[in-house]
């Protein structure tokens, strides 16, 4: 850690980079920022940066409102694009402490740090490797619907449009900060874009996307677009998921992976999936926790498409109506479980955290795995759903806050503070929500 901290000063001084942001994330996932000058890191590493709890998100109450932020020396990246004539910038991720130096419960890297240690202490390093999908938008008007920079569709390579180059600069972008890109392509709507991170450790992977939510931003921005990870922004489009592949090594190996099995999923990989299911409902409310996310999930069936969001609790081999898809894979160290209800605008530590936690349930208790579905569970009816046993996820954000709260699972990955302060905050976005007069009801019931 300390070569790692004398690293970062040099590379300051050798490349006179003059501003370094510490950066940490709230508890609804929003990226918070405090620049510090060079010459102040050296006691940051030490003493970290204090400043005000109480006027972020989920940090503390009032009495107790002084936290400090520590940097991860080992989250350092100098961030070349951003040198507009004043050089270059830098970024360190943060963790959050209490003036004692106890970790912070209401930090989001300590809550998914924690799910890590517990994995560990059951043999396990947890992987993840998330399909990011957005769209970008001509420069909005406030109060007009968004307008997408181009008619094109999955696949589609849209020779004038602003989205090819677009994704050719933030890949580009993203690389220049050690930012692995997987693949990238234009996804089904309009102006909708998808772009895939390459596997990495899960913190790792929820640092890179809070810095891509960033950078995707940025480019936009200087593209004359605006990028929005907004889960559903049309009603007769489909939204913006975040799929994630998830996997767990014992050391070298993939546990995952059976070559026996006629799927060739280990009985590990079984009862995660298992205990993916079985608490769903319960974790809903991180993965999906607005409003808005909840259009996504239970989206109108388009004409001619299927719907790819999943709103029924079932897992399938290949099965993209299912919650949970087992990709067929070629390299063992592959075997992967792909969970398909995240959307773009999840807080990735904590719903990383709640994920692994609900696998580790189903190891650790032995969950039996339940069949696997090859139906499009979307062209079922209601009755053959029951029938099959498919449960429903939760149908809006009040349903999700009230599965969370009973759950004792995720009251424990999350920790007290993180789980009472997320169940009031989003009450407080559905008290809000639910007293709004639509356009649809206008439309609807104003002949009335
Ligand atoms: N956009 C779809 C969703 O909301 C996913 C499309 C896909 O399969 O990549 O989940
Ligand atoms: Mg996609
Ligand atoms: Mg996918």
């Amino acid at each position: 850690m300390e070569r790692q901290q004398e690293f970062v000063l040099r590379t300051l001084e050798e490349r006179d980079i003059r501003f370094v942001r510490l950066w940490f994330t709230d508890v609804l996932g929003t990226l918070k920022s405090v620049s510090v000058a060079p010459a102040e890191l050296e006691s940051a590493f030490d003493e970290g940066v204090g400043f005000d709890g109480s006027a972020v998100e989920g940090f503390a109450r009032v009495y107790e409102s002084d936290m400090v932020a520590m940097p991860d020396a080992t989250t350092f990246q100098v961030f070349p694009f951003e040198g507009t004539g004043i050089g270059e910038s830098a970024r360190i991720f943060c963790d959050i402490v209490t003036p004692d130096g106890a970790p912070s419960w209401a930090d989001p890297r300590h809550v998914l740090r924690r799910a890590l240690a517990r994995a560990a202490d059951a043999g396990f390093t947890y992987y993840t490797h998330p399909e990011i999908e957005f769209f970008l938008f001509e420069d909005p008007v406030k109060g007009k619907p968004p307008v997408p920079v181009d008619e094109g569709g999955y696949f589609d390579n849209t020779t004038h449009a602003v989205a090819r180059d677009f994704r050719r600069q933030a890949i580009l972008a993203l690389e220049r900060i050690g930012i692995s890109v997987e693949f990238s392509h234009h996804e089904v709507a309009p102006g909708q874009q998808e772009i895939d991170l390459r596997y990495a450790d899960a913190m790792a992977t929820a640092d890179n996307i809070m810095t891509f939510r960033h950078v995707v931003k940025e480019v936009a921005l200087s593209a004359g677009v605006q990028a929005s990870f907004m889960p559903k922004p049309f009603t007769d489009q489909p939204g913006s998921g975040m799929h994630t592949h998830l996997s767990l090594f014992e050391g070298e190996d993939n546990a995952f992976h059976d070559p026996s099995d006629d799927i060739k999923l280990s009985k590990t990989g079984k009862a995660f999936i298992a205990g993916l299911l079985k608490h769903a409902p319960e974790y809903t409310a991180i993965t999906n926790q607005w409003v808005n996310s909840y259009k996504r999930l239970f989206s109108m069936p388009l004409a001619n498409r299927v719907n790819e969001a999943p709103a029924y609790v079932c897992w399938g081999h290949r099965n993209r109506s299912a919650l949970v898809r087992v990709p067929a894979y070629g390299k063992p160290n592959s075997a992967r479980v792909e969970v398909r209800s995240l959307d773009s605008a999840t807080n990735p530590y904590l719903a990383f955290a709640v994920m692994l936690g609900a696998g580790l349930r189903g190891i650790e208790q032995g969950y039996e795995l339940p069949p696997g579905t090859e139906d499009d569970v979307w062209a079922l009816t209601d009755r053959e759903r029951r029938a099959a046993g498919y449960r429903q996820l939760p149908a809006n954000l009040a349903e999700a806050i009230d599965a969370m709260a009973d759950s004792e699972l995720v009251a424990e990955v999350l920790g007290e503070q993180v789980f009472d302060f997320f169940l009031k905050n989003k009450q407080a976005e559905w008290d809000d929500y639910r007293c709004q007069v639509s356009a649809y009801e206008l439309n609807r019931y104003q002949d009335l």
